[in-house]
């Protein structure tokens, strides 16, 4: 069920002060109702994620037009010129295809979007991403740079869903390792600064290895109800 305003409020102040300046806090919203982000709105919250496109879209239209929209859930390429106009942020990037379309939907749009790219970092094979052969396949081979209306602003990934501890931080620490050498090697341009790793569960091993960009959902609006 979604929180209460005030526990909301609360929640968000409380994990706010905790974070070091360089880590940007990305509010995920979705399935929580219009209600619950303007709660967070009005303690000066700009940064919103959604997972899914239509809601994004619906949400979008509704909401004060200031704030930052992030889709950090995985991205069809059919769905991409619904939010080019708007989205400031698209967090799974996972193949060269999406880079293709969002490109050709930026330009369209006449602006540049911001991307991450996903790496798989999990044990699990269910989730997305590119592996460590796929990207530096792609890096090589140059392409990326032709993408002229989208700004790669670093990576993004998830962990194993599991208790282990000593497993989610060893694979934060690999990819922060990965960010860390495509930095150095391939995205020499400031642009390529963000680091997004870390949810309600795991978010402050996150920091501690490195990330710059948390997503966290159900510790700040409560736990969600899928209907
Ligand atoms: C839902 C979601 C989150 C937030 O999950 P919580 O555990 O509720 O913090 C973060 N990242 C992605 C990609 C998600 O889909």
């Amino acid at each position: 069920m979604t929180a209460a305003p005030e526990d909301i409020i609360a929640k968000l102040n409380e994990i706010k002060t905790s974070l070091p300046a360089q880590v940007t806090l990305v509010a995920v919203s979705k399935t929580h109702p219009n209600e619950a982000i303007e709660a967070a709105y009005g303690e000066g919250q700009r940064v919103f994620g959604e997972n899914k496109v239509q809601e994004l879209v619906d949400k979008a239209a509704a909401l004060p037009k200031d704030i930052e929209w992030h889709l950090i859930g995985h991205l069809q390429t059919n769905k991409v010129k619904y939010i080019a106009s708007f989205v400031h942020l698209i967090h799974a990037v996972d193949s060269e295809k999406l880079l293709k379309e969002i490109n050709k939907r930026a330009a369209q749009e006449n602006r540049v979007i911001n991307v991450l790219l996903q790496m798989h970092i999990a044990e699990e094979s269910s989730k997305f991403g590119f592996d460590e052969s796929e990207m530096m396949a792609l890096l090589d081979s140059g392409r990326i740079a032709d993408f002229e209306n989208i700004s790669v602003a670093g990576l993004m990934g998830m962990a194993t869903f599991t208790d282990d501890e000593n497993q989610v931080r060893k694979e934060f620490t690999s990819l922060k390792n990965t960010f860390d050498l495509l930095k150095a090697d391939h995205f020499k341009d400031g642009a390529f600064n963000t680091l997004s790793m870390g949810m309600s569960g795991d978010y402050k091993l996150a920091i501690e290895e490195g990330s710059t960009m948390i997503r966290v959902g159900s510790s700040i609006f409560g736990v969600r109800e899928y209907s």
